[in-house]
């Protein structure tokens, strides 16, 4: 089977996670695919396959002869979609031989992918165009990631002749409300290293992210009668706009790209008596991601002094680190990935992520885990889309990589 028709399949299952529910998995729709997935594995022949009650997926494919020592390597995706858009009812269209044109995704609608907004379409000239009728997302992210995985499992079983190490399949729910390696069971799954199969574009690698915090600032003033505030209003509202006017105007979301970090201003409440800011702090380097918080705690510390009391209040929480630091004890996952993407005739770029991964977490917990594409784009969305001919290719790849673990 090609990993599209898997996809076709995989995407008729509404998988939405859902932030507010605080169930393990958060919405119990991930399970009739977790349920479906686990059925396949074992139809394929797959060994050890579990559905845990977490909603996880766990199998393995046993080493081919001679690798039997090597160790083991993981491969994960995840099963939920965005809640940002539906993933329910999505009428999938295939494009054949896509011209490079606008699409008319819906006509009655008038929803339509420009390629003046959307330039990656280009990617996607002459192969077969999968896309939905503009009223649902596609689930590209991460489906597709699921089926190029499952291929794979399918034709390593059924082709004793190609070599590889035993692998752990992995499928999680909930990546997309950041709780994707919140329950997994490091010891169960067996794995040194892996890969996540999670990313848009099949041409970028990713084995670097963000570190990252949250600092929230809670800001008391001194509140008076308007008419008799001489002298004894403080608001803390303008101690607020004070605070953030002494942050680096460019080191914005919007000022930044590439390796650039941030303070995003997230949130701001308040009124006269208090006021609440909170920030999102990112840098890929460490050392840069220390020196903005401690820059916060100056600032803090500095306009306290000013004003004669403890008007500001800052607490800052890490939400996760780069796994570069991680990663960077075997290399061999950034060589081979990039090595044989290289084969299958990918001009690769590794790009650092501008964002975390449940490959960063899974990382700081003992797996190292870099990030490949899957040959979507314009994921969460109504314009999402990949092709036919993305998934093959992205199967391919995943075939090289394994066997140089071998
Ligand atoms: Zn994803």
């Amino acid at each position: 089977m090609r990993a599209y028709e898997r996809f076709l399949k995989y995407i008729s299952f509404d998988t939405q996670s859902e932030a507010d529910s605080d169930t393990v998995p958060s919405t119990k729709k991930q399970l009739k695919l977790a349920e479906e997935l686990k059925n396949e594995l074992e139809k394929l022949g797959a060994r050890d396959v579990e559905l845990a009650d977490t909603g996880i997926v766990y199998a393995s494919i046993p080493a081919s002869k001679g690798a039997e020592e090597r160790p083991a390597l993981c491969l994960n995706s995840h099963m939920d979609t965005a809640p940002a858009m539906s993933g329910k009812d999505i009428k999938a269209r295939i494009i054949e031989n896509y011209d490079g044109e606008d699409i008319v995704l819906n006509e009655e609608q008038k929803i339509v992918t420009r390629v003046s907004e959307y330039p990656v379409m280009k990617s996607y000239i002459g192969e077969d165009l999968i896309v939905t009728d503009g009223t649902t997302l596609l689930g590209a992210d991460d489906k597709a990631g699921v089926a190029e995985i499952m291929t794979l499992c399918e034709r390593l079983i059924n082709d004793e002749s190609l070599p590889h190490p035993e692998l752990k399949i992995m499928f999680t729910p909930d990546e997309e409300i950041g709780r994707g390696a919140d329950n997994v069971d490091y010891k169960r799954l067996g794995a040194a290293y892996g890969y996540t199969v999670d990313g848009e574009a099949i041409d970028e690698f990713s084995y670097e992210n963000f570190n990252a915090a949250s600092a929230v600032i809670n800001i008391s003033g001194i509140s008076a009668h308007t008419g008799a505030a001489k002298h004894v209003m403080v608001n803390s509202a303008l101690l607020a706009m004070e605070f953030n006017s002494m942050l680096p105007e460019a080191d914005r979301p919007e000022c930044t790209e590439g390796y650039e970090g941030f303070y995003h201003l997230d949130s701001i409440t308040g009124t006269v008596e208090s006021t609440k800011l909170e920030y999102l702090i990112r840098d890929h380097s460490r050392e840069k991601f220390e020196k903005r918080k401690e820059f916060l705690r100056n600032t803090v510390d500095f306009l306290n002094r000013k004003y004669g009391y403890e008007a500001f209040k800052l607490e800052i929480r890490d939400s996760y680190s780069n796994m570069l630091e991680k990663v960077s004890e075997h290399m061999e996952l950034v060589e081979n990935a990039l090595l044989a993407l290289k084969e299958s005739g990918i001009e690769a770029r590794a790009v650092a992520t501008r964002g975390g991964t449940d490959g960063a977490r899974m990382s700081w917990e003992g797996l190292p885990c870099p990030n490949l594409g899957t040959g979507g784009a314009n994921c969460h969305g109504r314009h999402e889309c990949i092709s036919v001919q993305k998934m093959d290719k992205m199967v391919e790849v995943l075939e090289r990589l394994v066997r140089k673990f071998a």
